[in-house]
């Protein structure tokens, strides 16, 4: 499903990423995911910016930003 009304985006840092799956685990659109055990890609026309997985990361490293 597109996702054309959403003002937010989740933007992680993936050179700090873990890959522990916390974001993934938590966002109930499947917006973010670990890309081949490395780190985390989010899918923009997924994400609604809701900030779950911000809070979830252990290590603090996902923004949610204004898309422009
Ligand atoms: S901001 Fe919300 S919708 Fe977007 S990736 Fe994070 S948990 Fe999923
Ligand atoms: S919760 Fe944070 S550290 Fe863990 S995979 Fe997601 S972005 Fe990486």
């Amino acid at each position: 499903m597109k996702n054309k009304i959403a003002k937010r985006k989740a933007v992680p840092r993936r050179e700090l990423c873990a890959a522990c799956g916390a974001c993934e685990a938590v966002c109930k659109r499947k917006a973010i995911k670990i890309w081949k055990g490395s780190y985390s890609v989010v899918d923009e026309s997924l994400c609604v910016g809701c900030g779950l997985c911000a809070r979830e990361c252990p290590a603090s490293i996902i923004k949610i930003e204004e898309r422009l």
